[in-house]
């Protein structure tokens, strides 16, 4: 793999991997500010709860995605970035460039990921619910 290809690669997912955490942050602060107006007793208690359930959001929404991402910069520095992990009987080898630019943190080359989605609704369902879907399917019409 080109190394231009692979340092844009790996600007882009640190971009993503700041984006995240931005976020979270601001949710975080909204959170905490939204508190407030409360009095101080009920405060120190809720904010306890609240804590409690932001990290809860944290480690449901965005705790996947971080690790994705923190996983395929690793693989840039192993240099096994791009090859795909499915290893199915279609298996292409090598994840193609146009779906390593939509999908940066992708670990399964397409054809790998439909087997992958046929073969496993629970996995389906999971990734729905991730948000992951979406993105997929996306990347897998762009292909065609
Ligand atoms: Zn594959």
């Amino acid at each position: 793999m080109r190394k231009e290809f692979l340092k844009k690669a790996e600007e882009t997912l640190l971009e993503m991997k700041n984006q995240l955490l931005r976020e979270i942050q601001e949710r975080v602060r909204e959170e905490t500010e939204g508190s407030k107006d409360e009095g101080r007793d009920t405060y120190d208690l809720a904010s306890h709860e609240r804590d409690r359930e932001i990290n809860f959001l944290l480690n449901a929404r965005e705790r996947d995605k971080l690790t994705a991402i923190e996983e395929a910069l690793q693989r840039i520095k192993d240099k096994t970035y791009g090859m795909c992990e499915g290893g199915g009987e279609n298996c292409e080898g090598e994840i193609r460039l146009g779906r390593l630019k939509v999908l940066p943190f992708t670990r399964l080359c397409v054809k790998c990921q439909e087997d992958m989605e046929r073969e496993s609704k629970i996995q389906k369902k999971f990734e729905e619910e991730r948000g992951y879907r979406k993105l997929a399917i996306t990347d897998i019409e762009e292909e065609f």
